[in-house]
């Protein structure tokens, strides 16, 4: 039998109702019916599992049986700070990220964005995170955030223990990837990237440079990429 499906409820109880989209999408995708097992989880960490006690027109009541702590969840605290970037390209990053285990996005504008965010983007964003943690398992939600500037993004950040800023003209990196330790903060420009006066601020804010070769990348493969590097370094993949 193939694992429970999973749903994500802000506020678990006992009883716990599905009504909106989770409803409509357990009735008309899932098909569940009464008996059927479920998992639910609150975006805290903690899982429920729980079986369909009643379908009612637009609700399905869940009777939770028990609760454990989600072993799939990131040990390491990571941020990724990036430009807002055209089209969906911000949505992938998000799914991506959160695939691989970020805590927290932060989207900004900066100086070079083409791009911008609205509260409807930031919803839609928000609800990204949402799928792609329920599909890959994760019982955390990381949540996504907009700073209307880079200096305000950047500060939002100043408490990680590493803090490293990619930048396409930086010559070498000045934070070795493969011995990190610790929480992390990732900075990755938009399709325009940065200016030397962006690059000097997030320098004087303890950001370190790094460099992900010689080719320059697509934002949204920057990100993936130096997300990808930095989970390896903390050993969340693998
Ligand atoms: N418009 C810029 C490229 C921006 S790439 C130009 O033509 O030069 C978008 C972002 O991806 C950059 O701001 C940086 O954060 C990241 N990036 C892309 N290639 C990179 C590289 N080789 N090293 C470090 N960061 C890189």
């Amino acid at each position: 039998m193939s694992a429970p499906k999973r749903f994500f409820i802000p506020s678990v109880s006992e009883e716990t109702i599905l009504t909106g989209e989770e409803y409509r999408h357990a009735k008309n995708v899932l098909r569940l019916r009464e008996g059927d097992e479920v998992t639910l989880f609150d975006g805290s960490g903690a899982e429920y599992s729980g079986i369909v006690a009643r379908t009612e027109k637009g609700s399905m009541t869940v009777h939770v049986v028990g609760r454990s702590v989600s072993d799939k969840d990131p040990r390491a605290d990571v941020c990724l700070l990036v430009g807002a970037l055209k089209g969906d390209k911000t949505e992938l990053v998000v799914q991506k990220a959160t695939e691989l285990g970020v805590s927290r996005v932060v989207v900004f504008s900066s100086r070079y964005c083409a791009a911008y965010c609205n509260e409807n983007k930031l919803l839609r964003l928000n609800k990204v995170a949402h799928e792609a943690a329920k599909q890959c398992l994760r019982a955390t939600v990381p949540e996504v955030a907009y700073s209307g500037s880079l200096a305000e993004a950047l500060a939002s950040a100043a408490g990680y223990r590493n803090k490293l800023f990619a930048c396409e003209f930086a010559e070498k990196s000045g934070a070795d990837l493969a011995s990190l330790e610790g929480s992390c903060a990732l900075v990755v420009g938009s399709e325009g990237g940065f200016s030397e006066e962006e690059f000097a601020l997030a320098q004087d804010m303890g950001y370190a440079p790094v460099t992900l070769g010689k080719r320059i990348l697509r934002a949204e493969t920057a990100a993936i990429a130096l997300l990808s590097v930095v989970m390896f370094a903390l050993g969340e993949l693998g």
